[in-house]
């Protein structure tokens, strides 16, 4: 069952309203540990501030901390790996900006500063089977997930299931794009993560969501919702319908599919709270507006995906004007396909696995994804 509830801004008072009613309405205060360790695992991708769009709001991380304190935990914690290196300097820049800090200030709450892992096998994991996880996931007693709906450059849709991604330390990241560079793989990843890492809640901000070039470089829409599940596998099919999308369209969600981790159709899951809001026109990033290997006959689509991959599949390319050549791009990239020349970045196309993290980690938007020419014939 997943909980909707409609709320125009992210006004303190309404934020916490809307998320005790969330509470409310799937009944979850019996499932939170009320001795244990609770962490918080918003989407702080990058050094933002709020009102860009790209990171978790703090009104809803300070609404689930009072609410968890309301119900009398005590230790209570922010934590995320975000993109770049995980280090104390790295993350007070992302906790000031992101608003984090002055939750934390306000509330209490613990700011993750532990840069420890620790190993967890998922021996009935699929396409991975163990994650070193950093050590406030890893150790929790209860994590809850507050995510952000935002369009994804590789993975189509950024909800509850892509947000653990963080709760993988630092440039380890990149070294996952590497070894699943084919995209039903790193979504096969990213489930058997979301299955390792078992939150027990996934809050949604979708109040202002990202579309287009998500997950930071895209456009803001005004969505107007939280949404509150115990299952972010089912909680992700019902986004793909709030973006006017069918399951089909968004791998990771098609892999949770045919996994059994959710129903087959959003029309399945059971709803509660106010009427669920649809986006139909929500726009998706360039990389995902055209799909040629699902139209290519199964038995040719080996044959076939590296010509695609080489000539149709979009690019990444740096827009030099713009461009300050800080290497945040190069730091990022898998493949190691991008060297700062003359303070420029410049991509070695012949080595890009087309993962768009490059495009994803620029702090100034100076990577766009290009498409091919010959789709524009
Ligand atoms: S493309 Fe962006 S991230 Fe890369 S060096 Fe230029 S400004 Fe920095
Ligand atoms: S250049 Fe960009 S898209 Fe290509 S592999 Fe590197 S990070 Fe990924």
């Amino acid at each position: 069952m997943i909980s909707v509830v409609q709320i125009s801004s992210y006004d303190l008072e309404k934020m916490q309203a809307a998320v005790d009613r969330n509470f409310q309405l799937l009944g979850l205060d019996e499932r939170i540990p009320r001795e244990g360790k609770v962490t918080i695992k918003p989407n702080l991708l990058m050094k933002r501030r709020p009102e860009d769009g790209t990171t978790t709001h703090p009104a809803l991380v300070e609404a689930i901390v009072r609410h968890l304190q309301g119900l009398g935990v005590s230790k209570i914690t922010i934590a995320d790996s975000p993109g770049g290196p995980y280090t104390r300097l790295a993350l007070e820049g992302i906790y000031r900006a992101s608003g984090m800090e002055e939750v934390a200030r306000r509330t209490g709450a613990e700011l993750n500063y532990d840069f420890g892992t620790v190993h967890v096998p998922h021996p009935d994991g699929t396409v991975c089977k163990a994650f070193d996880l950093i050590t406030p996931i890893a150790e929790a007693d209860f994590v809850i997930s507050a995510c952000k709906l935002k369009s994804h450059c590789m993975t189509g849709l950024s909800g509850g299931v892509k947000n653990l991604f963080g709760c993988i330390p630092g440039l380890t990241k990149p070294e996952f794009h590497w070894r699943y560079p084919a995209e039903k793989d790193f979504c096969g990843m990213l489930t058997d993560l979301c299955e390792t890492v078992k939150p027990g809640i996934t809050f949604v901000d979708a109040v202002v969501s990202m579309e287009g070039d998500g997950p930071s470089s895209g456009e803001l829409r005004e969505t107007g919702m939280t949404l509150c599940g115990e299952n972010p596998f089912e909680l992700d099919l019902l986004l793909t319908k709030v973006i006017g999308r069918s399951p089909e369209e968004i791998p990771l969600v098609d892999c949770a599919r045919e996994r059994g981790l959710c129903p087959a159709s959003a029309e399945e899951i059971t709803l509660c709270g106010d009427a669920l809001k649809v986006f139909s026109d929500f726009k998706m990033p360039k990389s995902r507006t055209v799909d040629f290997i699902s139209s290519i006959p199964r038995p040719l689509r080996g044959i076939c995906q590296p010509l695609i991959q080489q000539f149709l599949t979009p690019r990444p390319k740096v827009i030099l004007s713009r461009c300050v050549g800080c290497g945040k791009c190069a730091e990022s990239c898998p493949a190691h396909a991008i060297a700062i020349v003359e303070k420029k970045a410049c991509i070695d196309r012949s080595k890009c696995i087309r993962c768009y993290c490059c495009h994803e980690m620029c702090p100034i938007h100076a990577i766009e994804v290009k498409r091919s020419r010959l789709l524009k014939l």
